[in-house]
């Protein structure tokens, strides 16, 4: 009788022995049966989770087994005794990550009866990953965003340099006629010598002619290197009023119009259009677009000048109308191209060296913008700049 009291006893102890390890255990334990009920919960299965009566509900039915996808997993195990592993479970409320593996519970007879589910708190070293993760993916965007930006500067300063080689291709045949020309006439004026004092003045003058000529061209290519190089650097951007800036420049120029009787007329915009803009290289645009008017203009013809506002506000057009030689058909693609100049511009004194509208083209690039021209040979040509009024020059 003492005998089996003590046993019995042993049996009480032992299981409330086993409860308290169970129990004091870091992991959350449960038992369940063949149906997913479960059958027994330890004391940190009751911390972490919602639900305060867990006993004899079925797993398939707790929320956080369905969210977490486990279910199939647990029917897996209890059917075909298959145990499983599966981490970074999300807690409840979300503060705990945690491990899970579950192994099969055999009777006597070595069938399933249930399972054995526990899970590990690893919301430490999840946390630090996923840290790790959100710092590694805005390192990237970083790097990402810088390369994108050397690429844009790369991409920028090739073309800036095969723009410099081209130029500098350009130039030099350009320079190489007056030279040649001067080259010649010195050497017929040696052959000449001793030569009679007007002739020899004839002479000196067409080398000076050249001399002048390749002058001009040194100037004007001066300027565009110098522009061409700020490409690379900043625009710089100011709040234009565009019926001031356009009567202001075109008065800068009616000098030259008064001496062959060309009268500018502007009409301003009852709109009273504001753009953003780089103030001195849009001088420079209007100034070469009206001092062509005026180059190639008749005497005592005329130049009008209009202003447009789109109807979103969004960009304005300034119109530069002339009554002058006009521009054959076959010459209009070509004129904003570098040193070109239709023939009678070659061929009368007036023409340039066929840059200012090359400089005009990349000032309105620069700027967003657009430049076109139409033109009837003998009649006259209207040159139309389109500008945003704001600008964004982020892909510049
Ligand atoms: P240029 O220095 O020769 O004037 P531009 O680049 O300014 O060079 O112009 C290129 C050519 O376009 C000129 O040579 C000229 O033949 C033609 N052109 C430009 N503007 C006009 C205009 N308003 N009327 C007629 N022809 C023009």
């Amino acid at each position: 009788m003492k005998n089996k009291e003590l046993v019995r006893e042993d049996k009480r102890g032992a299981a409330y022995l086993n409860k308290r390890i169970i129990d004091s255990a870091p992991m959350s334990i449960i038992t369940i049966d063949k149906n997913g009920v479960i059958t027994f919960v330890n004391k940190y299965y009751k911390d972490i989770s919602k639900s305060k009566f867990p006993l004899n509900k079925s797993i398939f039915k707790i929320p956080f087994f369905i969210r977490e996808k486990l279910c199939p997993y647990y029917k897996k195990l209890l059917a075909e005794g298959a145990p499983f592993e599966k981490n970074n479970c999300c807690s409840d409320n979300r503060s705990k990550y945690l491990n899970i593996v579950a192994v099969p519970l055999f009777d006597e007879n070595g069938n399933i009866e249930g399972a054995l589910s526990m899970a590990t708190d690893v919301t430490e070293a999840a946390t630090a990953k996923l840290e790790l993760g959100r710092i590694n993916n805005s390192l990237k965007e970083k790097v990402s965003k810088k390369n994108q930006e050397l690429q844009k500067t790369n991409e920028k300063l090739n073309k800036s340099l095969k723009l410099k080689s081209q130029f500098i291709s350009d130039a030099s045949h350009e320079l190489r006629t007056p030279l040649s020309i001067a080259k010649l006439n010195l050497e017929f004026f040696k052959k000449q010598f001793p030569c009679d004092k007007k002739n020899a003045l004839e002479i000196l003058s067409a080398v000076e002619n050249e001399i002048n000529r390749v002058a001009d061209i040194l100037s004007d290519i001066t300027f565009f290197t110098a522009i061409d190089e700020a490409s690379v650097e900043k625009m710089e951007l100011e709040k234009i009023k565009l019926n001031k800036f356009i009567e202001n420049t075109s008065g800068r120029i009616k000098s030259l119009a008064d001496q062959k009787r060309i009268k500018i007329s502007f009409k301003k915009n009852k709109s009273n259009p504001i753009i953003e803009g780089d103030k001195i290289k849009l001088e420079r645009l209007l100034l070469n677009i009206i001092g062509n008017s005026i180059k190639y203009g008749k005497k005592s013809g005329w130049v009008k000048i209009w202003t447009e506002l789109d109807s979103k506000n969004k960009s304005v057009k300034i119109n530069i109308l002339d009554n002058g030689i006009g521009i054959e058909k076959k010459d209009l693609d070509r004129i904003f191209d570098r040193f070109y100049r239709t023939s009678f511009a070659r061929n009368d004194g007036e023409g340039g060296f066929g840059l200012g509208l090359a400089i005009c083209k990349w000032i309105v690039d620069q700027h967003n913008g657009t430049i076109t021209v139409k033109s009837t040979a003998g009649r006259g040509s209207v040159f139309t700049i389109t500008l945003p009024t704001g600008i964004d020059l982020s892909h510049n």
